[in-house]
């Protein structure tokens, strides 16, 4: 999609820090992380949000991309965060989950 910054990213045509690819997804870290480690997995088709992924194979993709990445980045204990809509906190629309790892997190989030 055109003026997406995280289609740009997938296309590498903005750099990022890119430390996982697969046919379906990319896992780079967040620019302004929230833990010490933050990262984010995306698909490489553009989804505006989770209300948006109706393909099946992206779906797994993503389950694995992020079991892929966690393994890769030897992280045992982590928080996977996928903010739906405004209110929910996203800002950027294209579909990503946040992988968050290295210091407690609490519960329930802000
Ligand atoms: P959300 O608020 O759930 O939509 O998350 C968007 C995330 O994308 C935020 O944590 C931002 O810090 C991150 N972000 C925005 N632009 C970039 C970028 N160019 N490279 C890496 N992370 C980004
Ligand atoms: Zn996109």
């Amino acid at each position: 999609m055109e003026d997406c910054i995280f289609c740009k990213i997938a296309k590498k045509e903005i750099p990022s820090s890119i430390i996982y690819e697969d046919e379906y997804a990319v896992a780079f870290n967040d620019l302004n992380p929230q833990a010490p480690t933050h990262i984010l997995v995306i698909p490489k088709k553009h989804f505006t949000s989770l209300n948006d992924l109706d393909d099946e194979k992206t779906m797994s993709a993503l389950f694995k991309a992020v079991k892929n990445v966690t393994k890769k980045m030897n992280i045992n204990e982590y928080r996977t965060v996928i903010n739906t809509g405004e209110t929910a906190g996203q800002t950027v629309f294209h579909l990503h989950i946040h992988i968050l790892a290295g210091r407690p997190l609490k519960w329930p989030p802000g």
